[in-house]
C-alpha cells in the first residue's frame, strides 16, 4: 500500500492544533444536525456548515478539493442510497430519508474530517438499525486505534461487526491518515485481517470511517461524477471521526465535549 510511505507522526503541539480543527468541525456538524428536518435543502445545510467554519477563522477542507472537477461545497450531502460525496444543492430532505453529512475543516494548516448519518423524521426500522450498526462499528474501530495494534486489527473489527448483521462494507473507499493533508498514510480499509498491516504508534492520526451498505458491497459513481451510491440502490450509512493514537486511550479529535452537546 503506497500510502504507508506517507505516514506523518504528529507532535503533542500538532495534535492540539488538530483538536482545535476538530472542535470547529464538530460545531459545524452539530449545527447541520440541528437543522436537519423535512423540507430543508442540502444547499442550505451546506451554507450553515460553511458559516460556522469561517466564523471560527478556519476554512472548509472539501471546498475546491481536486477531483473530476473541484468539489463545489463545504459538506458532502448524501441521501439514502448515496453513500459518500453527494453534492449539496437544491434537493429537499423528506420524511423517511436517511442523510449522511461529511465535513472537513482546515485550521492553522491542519485538517479535521468527520461524518455522521441521521434519520429525517420517522424512518423505517431497517434504516434505524443501519444507523445504529454503522455508528457502533466506528466506535468499535476507534477502540482498536491503540499503539501496538496493526491497521488490520482495526479493519477486521469493523468488517466482522458489520457483516455479522448481513450488511456490507465497500472495498473502494477507506479510512485514511489525516494531518496537514486530508488524505495521508496509512490507508485504513473497513475490511481486513487481524495482525496485518502497519503497526500503530503514538502520534499517528487517522480518519476512521465505516461506510455500510444493506444490499451489496458494490458502489457506483453517479452522473455528476462525485456522488457514490450503492450499486443496487439499497440504503447506506457513514460515520467518521479523526482520532489520534496515543500512549493510552485513543483521542477522538472531532467530537464535542459532553457539556457542549445539545
Ligand atoms: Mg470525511
Ligand atoms: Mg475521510
Amino acid at each position: 500500500m503506497a500510502w504507508e510511505r506517507n505516514v506523518v507522526i504528529k507532535s503533542a503541539a500538532e495534535i492540539e492544533i488538530m483538536r482545535s480543527a476538530g472542535h470547529i468541525n464538530a460545531l459545524a456538524l452539530a449545527t447541520v444536525k440541528e437543522a436537519v428536518q423535512p423540507g430543508v435543502t442540502t444547499g442550505e445545510l451546506d451554507k450553515l456548515a460553511e458559516t460556522v467554519i469561517r466564523d471560527h477563522g478556519a476554512t472548509p477542507a472539501f471546498l475546491n478539493y481536486p477531483g473530476p472537477y473541484p468539489y463545489p461545497g463545504t459538506i458532502n450531502a448524501s441521501v439514502n442510497e448515496e453513500m459518500v460525496h453527494g453534492l449539496p444543492g437544491e434537493r429537499e430532505l423528506k420524511e423517511g430519508d436517511i442523510f449522511s453529512v461529511d465535513c472537513g475543516t482546515v485550521y492553522e494548516g491542519f485538517v479535521a474530517d468527520s461524518a455522521f448519518s441521521v434519520a429525517v423524521g420517522e424512518v423505517p426500522e431497517e434504516a434505524l438499525k443501519l444507523l445504529e450498526v454503522t455508528e457502533k462499528a466506528l466506535y468499535l474501530g476507534i477502540d482498536k486505534l491503540r499503539s501496538g495494534n496493526r491497521v488490520g486489527d482495526v479493519s477486521c473489527t469493523i468488517q466482522e461487526y458489520v457483516e455479522s448483521f448481513g450488511y456490507h462494507v465497500p472495498r473502494e473507499y477507506t479510512g485514511h491518515g489525516v494531518g496537514r493533508s486530508m488524505h495521508e498514510g496509512p490507508q485504513v480499509p473497513n475490511y481486513g485481517l487481524p495482525g496485518r498491516g502497519m503497526m500503530l504508534r503514538p502520534g499517528i492520526t487517522i480518519a476512521l470511517e465505516p461506510m455500510v451498505l444493506i444490499g451489496t458491497p458494490k458502489t457506483q459513481v453517479q452522473e455528476d461524477k462525485w456522488t457514490v451510491s450503492s450499486m443496487d440502490k439499497s440504503l447506506t450509512a457513514h460515520f467518521e471521526h479523526s482520532v489520534a493514537v496515543t500512549d493510552g486511550e485513543p483521542l477522538i479529535l472531532t467530537e464535542l465535549q459532553p457539556e457542549e452537546v445539545a
